[in-house]
């Protein structure tokens, strides 16, 4: 079989990986100059590990991309170390990642906060969400976890996650997050692009052709039954394509896909990231807190701050302290357009605010990264408009963030649903 990927993020790297062993003739394209796509990191030259563009890391559940990692046999590379996760309330900081740490929380009466131990509970027990997705969040946590505990935890989540579209996520997507969080954090030796690198080294050794800068700019089904993947290159034919792009980008790139399977992809809503990295000379935030959970109301021009030297030693990155801050926007928010030191001015005093030691001369180098697909909404009875990973073109599938739902996006899914797309375009006949 000779089989094309679009895209060199993880999904496309594991679908690489199971083709090439069922002996399939595997070709990459990738835009980027570099694979790992959303999950990728970068390297300053003062530093010894990478640093992702987005912050990002494994959750101790994530079985699909562990599991991975201990088939390539590189398990002994992953570290899970335990940092705090935290939420702004009344100009502190409250780790709320464990239970006794939402018993003692003094932002809520104790009923309160017997009740939303109970509700997560709940949660955490249920094996099924189907019966949740025709509820929103907004309501669900309301009626059952109490409506102080959802003004003060949840909704500032929601409304920075989701934006205007807050009330309208539902309560499936709420279950899975909950479900599959674990306080444990992993990442890998070197950061994720060290691993990203080595299982491009690990493809190209097994033969497969990856083609960087390399974008693809259309599909279309073949004369001779197979499909043409067009880029500057020219046209290459093969029997099955994968593309792991976002679903607008698939609907562009095939414009011989049914009307129907079109409005489906073009249907989907989601919210872009702006995340800003930051290198400083000093902590920023209180040591072993790791991620901070922000609070528009309270003034702060951002959803999250991320201390990555809270979470990895400052060792690795030339004794730097890494802090990210980050939010998910609407693609025609304002920080899709700002420079990066117009964005930085705006973002100066909450960090002050932070630490009153704070000043501007602690930052040594900034880089700003944005995205116009970073995280799928999926609003009531989500599950009847995700479009089918093997679209009706004969040989092309489709594997995406929108797809894995009720599960939030993350690596691990992309695992998994690539290795199922895999497990598909091996199964179909030719
Ligand atoms: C802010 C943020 C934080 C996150 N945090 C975490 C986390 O902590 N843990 C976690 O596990 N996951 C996290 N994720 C999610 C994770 O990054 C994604 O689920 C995962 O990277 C998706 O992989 P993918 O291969 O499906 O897609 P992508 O990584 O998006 O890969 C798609 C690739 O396609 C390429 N491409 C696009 N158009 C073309 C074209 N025309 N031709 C060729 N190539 C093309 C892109 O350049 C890209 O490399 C986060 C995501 C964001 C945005």
């Amino acid at each position: 079989m000779k089989a094309a990927i679009v895209g060199g993020g993880i999904g496309g790297l594991v679908a690489a990986y199971d083709l090439a062993q069922d002996g399939a003739d595997v070709t990459i394209f990738e835009a980027a100059d570099y694979v790992g796509g959303l999950s990728s990191g970068f390297k300053d030259p003062r530093w010894e590990w990478t640093v992702e563009r987005f912050y990002h890391h494994w959750f101790a559940s994530d079985v699909h991309m562990l599991g991975l990692i201990e088939e390539l046999g590189w398990s002994d590379k992953v570290l899970f170390p335990r940092p705090l996760t935290a939420v702004y309330f009344d100009e502190s900081f409250y780790p709320l990642d464990s239970a006794m740490a939402v018993l003692r929380f003094r932002g809520l009466p104790f009923i309160d906060r017997l009740r939303l131990g109970m509700g997560i509970a709940y949660l955490r027990y249920i094996a099924r969400w189907e019966a949740l997705e025709k509820f929103t969040a907004h309501d669900w946590l309301q009626r059952w976890v109490g409506k102080s505990a959802y003004r003060i935890l949840w909704e500032p989540l929601l409304i920075g996650k989701f934006g205007q579209y807050y009330k309208e996520v539902n309560m499936a997507w709420f279950w899975a997050r909950v479900k599959a969080r674990t306080p444990n954090l992993g990442t890998y030796e070197g950061g994720f692009q060290a691993f990203m690198d080595e299982f491009a080294d690990r493809l190209r050794e097994m033969g497969v052709d990856i083609r960087l800068q390399t974008p693809v700019e259309r599909i279309d089904p073949s004369p001779a039954g197979g499909l043409i993947v067009r880029s500057k290159e020219g046209t290459l034919e093969v029997d099955r394509c994968l593309v792991t792009t976002s679903p607008a980008q698939l609907a562009d790139m095939a414009p011989a896909l049914p009307k129907d399977y079109l409005e489906q992809l073009l249907g989907l809503k989601s919210m872009g990231a702006v995340v800003m990295v930051m290198a400083l000379k000093s902590q920023l935030s209180e040591a072993g807190i790791y991620w901070h959970n922000m609070s528009k109301e309270a003034g702060f021009p951002f959803l999250s701050l991320v201390e990555h030297t809270n979470f990895l030693s400052p060792e690795f990155f030339g004794g730097e302290h890494i802090v990210y801050v980050g939010d998910y926007l609407d693609v025609d928010h304002e920080y899709f357009r700002l420079t990066k030191d117009q964005l930085l001015e705006r973002f100066l005093p909450s960090l002050a605010r932070m630490n009153p030691d704070f000043n501007a001369d602690w930052i040594r180098e900034t880089w700003l990264f944005r995205s116009k697909y970073a995280q799928p909404v999926p609003p009531l009875n989500h599950s009847a408009a995700i479009p089918d990973i093997r679209t009706p073109l004969p040989g092309l599938w489709f594997a995406s963030m929108s797809q894995v739902y009720p599960w939030d996006r993350g690596t691990n899914f992309a695992v998994e649903i690539a290795r199922r797309a895999v497990r598909g375009m091996l199964s179909t006949r030719m």
